[in-house]
Order: structure tokens, then sequence, then C-alpha cells
């Protein structure tokens, strides 16, 4: 047979992959392991918005809608972002796609040619680079300072005249840290003064717990320069609903939604009407699961240092990152042979040495995984 896609086969497999098909085997093995590899929030969507959906489909949403989205769902999100974010944005600006994975493939797509380099700073997210490579761009990778998990100046060394765009990712997946002003202004003033795009994903926007979440797109001169990525996955628990979006400059949202209707269309047009409810609707459900989450963090951070561990600044998002030294992948590998813990290595985020917990799991099994960890011996 003919080679396949250099591009695709260029593309490094995930360094979560082995772990988590070892903690499938072991499950399926009948092991009880307890996952806190995992990224997703364990509680239900709330009903108001599953309600909103199944309304939806018996009044027959069941048909192609426009590209970008339902109007009903662009207005609202381009209200938030002006009222919550002080992003300036109109609805004609807003792609909304199937989560904001896609959104964030899209925005590459539209803008990367063969050669621009994007920033990428680490510990990032694993989807940046693949996406990054997949668009036929080039990823360059820059760290934060381990005291802080802030940027600093020795971020502006990753700029070339080749940059094109930098991602900025507050709260962070996978250190739970969230950007500061010397941060944020940092990037902004290098996307200025470098004439780059920003592509901000905000997605952990509402889970943070001791501080408040700041959009770089309201930063001066960056409306023209920021694209602005969230969804529904982490705020509303609707992970599997596939329903994120994207807010661009308008020469950007045109190319967005060339990519998108050539590609995927649009998300469900049911599940873009429960998207609509999770916005305008109640956000109680929000502060509870905000809430849950917290009293998980405190217990989780707490437990980490009693036993001796460093731990990133757990500010946002669902996840302790957590200074293990040495080889992440072994100690991640000895956490689920031994103490039946699946974690995900930080070798997966561009940062060895460290390993990553998730908190979306409930506060009995955190502890029993601490218990079994703490049981290990050195
Ligand atoms: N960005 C970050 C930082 C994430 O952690 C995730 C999900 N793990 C996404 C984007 C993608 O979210 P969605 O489900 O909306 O595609």
């Amino acid at each position: 047979m003919r080679p396949l896609s250099r591009k695709v086969a260029d593309i490094a497999p995930s360094a979560t992959i082995e772990i988590s098909d070892r903690a499938g085997q072991m499950r399926a093995a009948g092991i009880d392991v307890i996952g806190l590899s995992i990224g997703e929030p364990d509680f239900p969507t709330p009903a108001h918005i599953t309600r909103a959906c199944i309304d939806a489909l018996e009044r027959g949403e069941t048909h192609y809608a426009p590209s970008p989205g339902i109007p009903a769902l662009r207005e609202a999100i381009a209200r938030k972002l002006e009222t919550e974010n002080n992003v300036p944005c109109t609805p004609g600006q807003v792609i909304v796609a199937c989560g904001a994975k896609d959104s964030i493939y899209e925005a590459m797509e539209a803008v990367l040619n063969p050669g621009d380099e994007v920033v990428i700073i680490d510990p990032s997210w694993v989807s940046y680079e693949p996406c990054v490579q997949l668009a036929g761009g080039t990823p360059v990778h820059c760290g934060v300072r381990e005291t802080d998990f802030q940027v600093d100046d020795s971020f502006l060394e990753a700029i070339t005249p080749k940059t094109k765009m930098i991602i900025c990712n507050s709260p962070s997946n996978p250190s739970g840290a969230v950007m500061n002003d010397a941060s944020l202004r940092l990037i902004a003033d290098a996307a200025v003064d470098n004439d780059c795009y920003v592509l901000s994903d905000e997605i952990y926007e509402k889970l943070i717990y001791t501080k408040t979440h700041v959009s770089i797109g309201s930063y001066d001169g960056m409306a023209d320069r920021t694209i602005t990525v969230n969804g529904f996955s982490k705020a509303y628990a609707m992970t599997g609903w596939r329903i994120g979006y994207a807010a661009a400059p308008e020469p950007v949202a045109k190319q967005m939604i060339k990519v998108q209707q050539h590609t995927i269309s649009h998300p469900a047009t049911f599940a873009m009407h429960g998207a609509v409810a999770a916005l305008t609707g109640d956000q109680q459900c929000v502060c509870d699961m905000r809430c849950e989450f917290d009293t998980r963090r405190q217990y989780l951070i707490g437990a980490l240092h009693e036993m001796g561990y460093e731990t990133a600044p757990a500010e946002g998002a669902f996840y302790a990152y957590v200074k293990t030294g040495g080889d992440d992948m072994a100690v991640s590998a000895r956490w689920l042979a031994e103490a039946n813990v699946a974690v995900t290595p930080g070798t997966a985020f561009g940062t060895p040495g460290w390993v990553r917990l998730s908190y979306a799991a409930s506060l009995g099994r955190l502890k029993e995984a601490m218990q079994r960890i703490a049981a290990l011996s050195d």
C-alpha cells in the first residue's frame, strides 16, 4: 500500500494513552482502579439544560442549522463575552463548533500558513501541538516560572519574526494556575509588538477558586488580534454535547466559517438549543459545581502537601499538578500498578517530573487514592 499522510504520521501519540490503556485493562480484570486522569466533570448536565434540548428535539429542531451556529446561541455568546469578559464581540464574530477543541483546530486552520510559528506555554494541554501541526504550523515551546507558574521575560525568547500566534490558557490544564495581570500584559504586549494573534483558551473560566478571570481579549489593542475560545464542557458538565465556540476578529471568523462549512457544517442543532439554556438560564448550577470542586481541591492539595509534595498553584480548573521529580512516566506507572491510582504524567504536557491528578472524582475516592499512594513504600 502507498504511504499515508506524513503530516498525521509525524504527530506523536499521546503520552497518556499507555497509562489509560493499562488502567482500562486492569479494570477489565476486576481491579478497583481509582481514575484521577480524567478531564471531565463527574456531575450530570443540569436538568434545565437537558430539558431545553429535549424540548428542541420534540419541536423538530432536527435539521440543518446555519453553519456558524443558531442565531440565539451566537447572540447569547456575544452578549456574555461583552458583559462578563469585557471582550468586544458581535454575533457575526462567533462560530459555534463541536467543542472548544474543534474551535481551536479551526482557528489554526484559518490563521496559519506553512512555516508560521505558534508559541505554546508549557505545561500545556495535550492537543495544542497536534492542532498546530495538523494546520501546517510549527509549534515553539516555552515555559513558565516554576515558583508561581506565571510567564516572565524568558517567554519573549520564544518570539521570532515567524511567530504568528501565541496560545494562552488560563486557568491552565494541567497546572490549574491562573495568569495574573503581569503575565497577560506581557503576552498582550508581545502580540501587539510582533503583530501576532493570541488564541485564548478560557474553557476553565468558571472554575476559579482564588482569583477572578480576566480575558486577554479585553486588553488594549487585543480586540482585533484575539481569538477567544470557550465552551460548555467544563462549566456546565456538558462534555458529551460537543459544543464550544470561538469569537474571532472578523477576517479570522470569515475564514473559520469557511473551514466549518466544508467540514463539520455545525454541531447538532438540538444540542445548540441546550447550550442557549445553559448560557441564559440560572447560573446556580455553575456555582454549586465550583463549590464542590473547591471542597475537593482543598482536601487534595492539603493531603499532597502533608505527604511532602510540592504542587503548582491550584487556583483553577480541577487539577492538582504535583512535582514528583525524576521519571514521571515511571511514577505514574508505579502508582497505577501498586496503588491502582491512575494519574497523567507531566511528560504529556511538556513538563517531565510532574504528574496531574484530576479532582473530578468524589471526595471519598480522592481520600482513598491518597491513602493508597501514602501507603506505598519509598
Ligand atoms: N482546552 C482545554 C485546556 C481542555 O482541557 C479541553 C478539554 N479537556 C478542551 C480545550 C476541549 O474541550 P471541549 O470538550 O469543549 O472540546
